[in-house]
């Protein structure tokens, strides 16, 4: 009996390797959210004992400060487009975070 011979079959993850793959990287993933957080929670311990000693070196209420973060959001919520490259950005950054364009071309439009 003759015949051509079979193309040799690709070589395909076998499903127990892709298993223990999906596993790591679960695991990695789960470990890096559980990382941030801790670094979420560390920064809101920050935020609070900052927002405690500016009440009391400033005497701002705590209303006065909330306006003041609220206006702040406002701010960073507002994007422009680099003049030179064209990317969307946040307003109040000093320089093009894709091409490196300084102030002035960084908050050249309204997009
Ligand atoms: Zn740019």
């Amino acid at each position: 009996m003759s015949g051509k011979p079979f193309a040799p079959m690709p070589m395909l993850p076998r499903p127990a390797i892709l298993a223990e793959k999906n596993i790591r990287e679960t695991r990695e993933g789960a470990q890096r959210i559980e990382a941030l957080e801790e670094r979420v929670n560390k920064l809101s311990t920050l935020c609070n004992a900052l927002l405690i000693t500016f009440q009391n070196h400033t005497g701002f209420t705590e209303e006065e400060f909330l306006g003041i973060l609220k206006t702040t959001e406002k701010k960073q919520k507002e994007v422009v487009g680099c003049t030179q490259c064209g990317e969307i950005l946040q307003r109040g950054i000093e320089r093009c975070i894709y091409c490196g364009a300084p102030h002035a071309h960084a908050l050249g439009k309204i997009v």
